[in-house]
């Protein structure tokens, strides 16, 4: 009875498994989609809001995780060897990229684009600001070079994605210049952030930024550290502390007690948060800043 039991399971295992292998086949067989792999959150909403659904993305650096100090997982690389293309940020970002380049292009079939390779990268004491994606002008650059990566791997689309990269460049253009204007006509340019990642975005709109900590997320937050950026706030009357969830938002907090600012949150990109797509993020972002300093 016993043996009848473990074989009918067995079986009945067996014909699941069977079933499983041969819904695989025909998946693969229908889904003409390109896979992407990308390695951090702003690159995949480029490479969505460009590939639409003709696209299929993978994410190294898992949701939620800091990706300044990434160790890549052998099952994401070994995912990435089955990508069409591996679409990477760039300019230093991925402090880990040495390793994953290796790998994929040791693989004929993987397609390498270097998002910023077209960018007009910060350069500041002999250090990179890698966070080309938050300029507006900058994203469109690096959406360009996934555009150009995804007519090489799938001509026969070629006018689809080109429609899409129309539509995502005009709305970068329209909320450029909504902003361009209200943002020249302020007083106060300074503000207060988490890690040093908003160069670009200041380069845009001729703003400055200061940070808890510094543009790689590093650095030991001091009480004088601390002493000094509330001083700051004070003299330049800065009211308000933004918050980042991946950068000591604790110590946000605490300057923004010790400065008398309130604390509010603002969007690095770096994981994707509140479920906002890169437009929806930046647009609160610019407003969230414009309401501080004006
Ligand atoms: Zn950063």
């Amino acid at each position: 009875m016993k043996k009848k039991i473990i074989a009918a399971a067995l079986s009945a295992l067996m014909m699941v498994g069977i079933a499983g292998c041969s819904k695989n086949d025909n998946t693969a067989k229908e889904d003409n989609k390109v896979k992407i792999t990308v390695s951090i959150n702003p690159v995949r909403e480029f490479a969505q809001a460009i590939g639409g659904d003709k696209v299929d993305i993978s994410m190294l650096v898992p949701e939620g995780t800091e990706p300044h100090d990434f160790e890549p997982k052998a099952k994401g690389l070994e995912e990435l060897t089955k990508s069409d293309i591996f679409a990477y940020n760039g300019a230093g970002m991925e402090d880990w990229i040495d390793k994953v380049l290796e790998v994929a292009e040791s693989s004929e079939k993987v397609t390498v684009v270097d998002t910023s390779k077209n960018v007009n990268l910060i350069k500041e004491n002999g250090k990179t600001d890698p966070h080309t994606w938050l300029s507006l002008k900058e994203a469109k650059n690096q959406s360009k070079a996934i555009l150009d990566a995804l007519v090489k791997v799938d001509e026969k689309n070629k006018s689809y994605y080109e429609a899409n990269y129309e539509k995502f460049s005009k709305e970068l253009d329209t909320l450029y210049n909504d902003n361009e204007e209200r943002f020249k006509n302020l007083k106060n340019k300074n503000f207060v952030t988490g890690h040093e990642a908003f160069g670009y975005l200041c380069r845009d709109f001729s703003l400055q930024q200061k940070s808890v900590e510094d543009m790689f997320g590093e650095g030991e937050v001091t009480p004088k550290t601390l002493e000094s950026l509330a001083s700051y706030c004070k003299e330049n009357n800065i009211k308000t502390i933004f918050s980042e969830s991946l950068a000591s938002p604790k110590t946000s907090e605490t300057l923004a007690n010790e400065a008398g600012a309130k604390v509010q949150k603002i969007y690095t990109l770096e994981s994707k948060e509140d479920n906002l797509e890169y437009l929806q993020a930046m647009k609160k972002n610019l407003d969230e800043i414009y309401e501080s300093l004006k």
